[in-house]
């Protein structure tokens, strides 16, 4: 599939439209790019670039033309996005028919190059990044639903040792295949952290609102008011530098241990924008912090009821009209505690009954109507997390009310994707500010343009830009 200089310009002459997508066509004489089907005149060879993307062209500094409105085309249809989905579709629906992750580039049809830069760009993730997730929620899969021996389970999702899959598993998990076997009967169970885990973080990441009414942090024990799929559970961790003891009094032990990862951000790849960091001579940015991660909402609706409320004012105001609508429209679990709502309960709100709770007209309708789109279905946050990232942010920047940081804040730390940046915050102007040193907050171009070095942990990124600038936790 990948395409020569001359290839490419004779589907240009051509006025070729299933090459749309495919690539864009610059034109360096007029500072246009365009679809290879645009009827415009044709330019001569030499004055022709092509990219992948129009991001990629308007980088490049270029404009898009008006008779043939590639940006428009780019948004819809986009046979190259629905090539690497089928692809990463096969890869989760069996690993193991990949070898390796040559195996899966040569699947994509693409080129090396061409192929890394799309996988980054549409799922955040290397080929071989993705090929490792598929294998381990394979075995999951494996393990909670047969009873093979853990040879084949890691056979069948394309390991090639048991210990390569024990000590990946063990990795992202926080414990053994055999211990998250025994989660199906469990009642509660311990997660082990790696060596670098920097627990005072997430303690100030846990204990951040002192007066939430769905989360506390007691001394060494957090106890949260959760929402799991069969209803609301009251969990407790009790927190040590080198183990989380779980318990929790309702709901499936499989069900709450993929909650306590997210919140861990166990699954993330610290050590690997660690590395980044210091090859870009940034070594400052992660030194005091080389193990962080970004903790994860209780769950989606959580996260997007958060992105709504947050966005664009103070930090305890939000987290005021956050305690409000979950006193509102929570489920009592007694001690104070409220689980969060289901998208239901806010659904059942009338707008107006919000603005005695503080909240603007403008936030209330978006709190209000975007849950009711989940209520009746036409929003599926269920799906959002299997989808590529670049369809995940389609979908929600199609939803009125949520702008490019609250679609970003919601991919990060409801979705878990790692490669986004909330353009806008403020938290990451100071941290850019503080970092490079520079004169000015850098405004939103060159907020974007900063960030681009730390792809694809652009997530991971924002997380330690966060911390840059506050003092060390205790
Ligand atoms: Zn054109």
């Amino acid at each position: 599939m990948r395409m020569s200089h001359t290839q490419m310009y004779a589907r240009l002459l051509a006025g070729d439209a299933a090459y749309n997508g495919r690539f864009f066509t610059g034109v360096l004489t007029t500072g246009i790019y365009c679809l290879p089907s645009c009827k415009a005149r044709k330019p001569k060879p030499e004055n022709v670039r092509f990219f992948p993307t129009c991001e990629a062209a308007r980088a490049s500094g270029l404009r898009p033309c008006k008779k043939c409105h590639p940006d428009d085309y780019a948004r819809g249809a986009d046979p190259v996005l629905e090539t690497i989905e089928t692809v990463v579709a096969e890869v989760r629906a069996n690993p193991a028919h990949f070898r390796d992750a040559r195996a899966l580039i040569h699947r994509s049809g693409f080129g090396a190059t061409r192929a890394f830069e799309l996988f980054r760009q549409h799922y955040h993730s290397t080929p071989a990044e993705l090929l490792l997730r598929a294998r381990l929620d394979h075995a999951k899969r494996g393990l909670l639903t047969t009873k093979a021996p853990l040879v084949d389970i890691a056979l069948n999702a394309g390991f090639e040792s048991l210990s390569a899959f024990h000590d990946n598993f063990q990795r992202h998990n926080g414990l053994t295949p055999t211990a998250y076997r025994a989660l199906a009967s469990a009642r509660e169970f311990v997660l082990t952290l790696p060596p670098d885990y920097p627990l005072a973080y997430l303690r100030r990441a846990l204990g951040r609102d002192p007066h939430s009414v769905t989360e506390r942090l007691a001394g060494d024990t957090y106890t949260a008011a959760v929402r799991l799929e069969s209803g609301p559970s009251l969990l407790t961790l009790a927190l040590s530098s080198d183990e989380i003891r779980v318990q929790f009094t309702a709901g499936s032990a499989v069900a709450v241990h993929r909650l306590v990862i997210g919140l861990l951000g166990l699954a993330q790849d610290a050590s690997g924008f660690a590395r980044l960091a210091r090859k870009l001579g940034l070594a400052r940015m992660v030194a005091a912090r080389p193990g962080l991660r970004l903790s994860q909402t209780h769950y989606v609706f959580d996260g997007l009821l958060w992105a709504i409320i947050g966005q664009q004012i103070n930090f305890p105001f939000a987290c005021l009209l956050k305690r409000r609508l979950i006193e509102r429209t929570g489920t009592p679990l007694g001690d104070g505690f409220f689980a969060p709502p289901t998208p239901e309960a806010v659904a059942a709100l009338e707008p107006d009954e919000l603005l005695p709770l503080q909240f603007s007209r403008q936030k209330a309708d978006y709190l209000v109507n975007t849950s009711r789109l989940i209520a009746s279905g036409r929003l599926d946050l269920a799906a959002l997390t299997g989808m590529s990232a670049t369809r995940a942010e389609r979908t929600l920047l199609a939803i009125r009310g949520l702008g490019p940081w609250s679609v970003n804040y919601l991919m990060m730390r409801a979705l878990g994707f790692a490669d986004c940046v909330p353009l806008g915050d403020t938290g990451v102007t100071s941290g850019l500010q503080a970092l490079f040193k520079l004169e000015h907050r850098p405004d939103i171009d060159a907020t974007r343009r900063l960030m681009t070095v730390f792809s694809p942990y652009r997530s991971l990124a924002t997380a330690h830009l966060w911390q840059f600038t506050q003092p060390l936790p205790a």
